[in-house]
């Protein structure tokens, strides 16, 4: 079995899906199982007809948009109008009475939401799997929970239950063997109470590695509209080049540091059994993509990618009590989890502690819990620039990043070197974040580059 995942670009209209069957069908004998993100930006639209039913009323609500990219599909992958009847008006009717709902009261929780953005897998997955049957090539289409992704309670970042892994092969594997082709919705799952539950933004990653893991399948693909990982965000840097394997360390500290690779809690699953992950371009299929695997027989330079994260605060607090006093880290750090605001990243001395969170989150009501023991200062519109590189060479990239620096006349205000060894880290302003990602590219890959143009 193969795990192949599909995002919301490679199924963003008719001619995507086009290419989505054609880069499956060569690879039905490997048994595939398909998980699919939404259509395009359908999870933003959902969202955004939310915030307009929210606050103009039930007269707002609209699904115009999302209902006529779906129908529209369907006509032009010529799959029978029946389905359209049968199997998505009686979503699109439950979706537009919940957004009457949201409209009427005048809220939106976390479960809600989840229900909400629920909507865009279960319309994609129907049609694709549709496309598939009038292709003659038998396939079904799946809501997760109907293939064992049960979940607890966390709603917009819910974790799956440990029954989902006996729960997932039992499904799926009949399937695979009976010559059928599972097509799933990726992102999202219910709890025991049968609530509709979401694994996170771009959670449908997630949800292709633990059907892999859970599986024993030979590898995941996860397609997209890159040529797999690259150096850095082309966004930035233009000439950011992929990369032809990455350790699974590696990917998770990218991915949480920023780079739009995977979902954060992807790679871990994989790391029990040693699946590998293949990301490629579904735009650019002969394109050889990126392996994700456990370990990396060669490494060339020091840097693998370079990412960076804006909208992070940086908290400085200062002990009030005397050099000397223990117990003043586990204090801090208990004050975060009494928040539930987790930290990305601590430096610290003796007396002071430094670390940088998300600004979204509430800040204020920590900063006055942890003023009882401690001045706190907090400052916003800071960004991490993340290396992530071979730290056995730590000194020379920090050389040479600090060196960047240096040149560009910006000061570093904060540095870490991760734990996982694969990461060093540090904080620099908001405003100037994109200076040093092109300059620090420009140092580590520039020299690669011009060589490679000389040839
Ligand atoms: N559709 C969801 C999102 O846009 C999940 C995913 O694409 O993985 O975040
Ligand atoms: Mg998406």
């Amino acid at each position: 079995m193969i795990v192949m995942k599909f995002g919301g670009s490679s199924v963003a209209n008719a001619e995507r899906i086009r290419h989505v069957a054609q880069i499956v069908a060569p690879e039905l004998k490997r048994k595939p199982v398909l998980v699919l993100s939404a259509m395009g930006d359908t999870t933003d639209h959902l969202l955004e007809a939310a915030e307009q039913a929210l606050k103009e009323g039930k007269e707002a609500v609209s699904i115009d948009k999302i209902e006529a990219l779906h129908l529209k599909t369907i006509e032009e992958l010529g799959i029978p109008a029946s389905l359209a009847q049968e199997e998505l008006q009686p979503l699109l009717e439950e979706l537009r009475d919940l957004l009457v709902g949201i409209a009427l009261i005048k809220e939106l929780t976390n479960k809600t939401r989840d229900y909400l953005v629920s909507f865009g897998e279960r319309l994609s997955v129907r049609i694709v799997a549709a496309y598939f049957n009038a292709l003659k090539i038998k396939a079904q289409a799946l809501d997760a929970w109907d293939a064992g992704f049960l979940s607890n309670s966390k709603f917009s970042s819910a974790w799956l239950l440990k029954e989902s892994w006996d729960l997932i092969p039992g499904k799926l594997h009949p399937l695979t063997d009976g010559g059928i082709l599972p097509v799933l919705t990726g992102f999202i799952a219910k709890d025991m109470n049968g609530a509709i539950t979401t694994l996170g933004r771009g959670g449908s990653d997630l949800s292709a590695t633990v059907i892999a893991v859970a599986c024993g399948a030979e590898e995941v693909q996860v397609w997209k509209d890159v040529d797999g990982i690259l150096t850095a965000d082309p966004r930035i840097v233009p000439n950011a080049r992929p990369l032809d394997a990455v350790t699974y360390e590696e990917a998770a500290e990218m991915a949480y540091f920023g780079a739009q690779v995977l979902h954060p809690r992807a790679i871990q699953p994989c790391t029990k059994t040693g699946t590998p992950v293949l990301v490629k371009n579904s735009y650019n299929p002969q394109a050889p993509g990126t392996r994700i695997v456990a370990a990396l027989d060669q490494r060339t330079g020091p840097v693998r990618v370079i990412t960076s994260r804006k909208n992070v605060a940086l908290v400085d607090i200062v002990s009030t009590r005397m050099v000397g006093q223990y117990g003043f880290l586990a204090e801090v750090f208990s004050e975060f989890a009494k928040h539930g605001i987790s930290v990305d990243m601590v430096a610290s001395s003796e007396v002071s502690i430094s670390l940088t969170t998300d600004v979204a989150n509430d800040l204020e009501a920590l900063k006055d819990d942890l003023s009882r023991i401690a001045a706190v200062t907090i400052k916003t519109g800071k960004a991490i620039v993340t290396i992530i590189g071979d730290v056995r060479r730590s000194s020379e990239i920090l050389h040479r990043a600090f060196g960047v620096c240096t040149g560009l006349d910006i000061p570093v205000q904060m540095i870490s070197q991760g734990a996982s060894k694969v990461n060093i880290s540090f904080i620099v302003n908001d405003t100037q974040a994109v200076a040093v990602v092109k300059g620090l590219h420009e140092d580590f890959f520039g020299g690669e580059r011009k060589e490679e143009c000389k040839k």
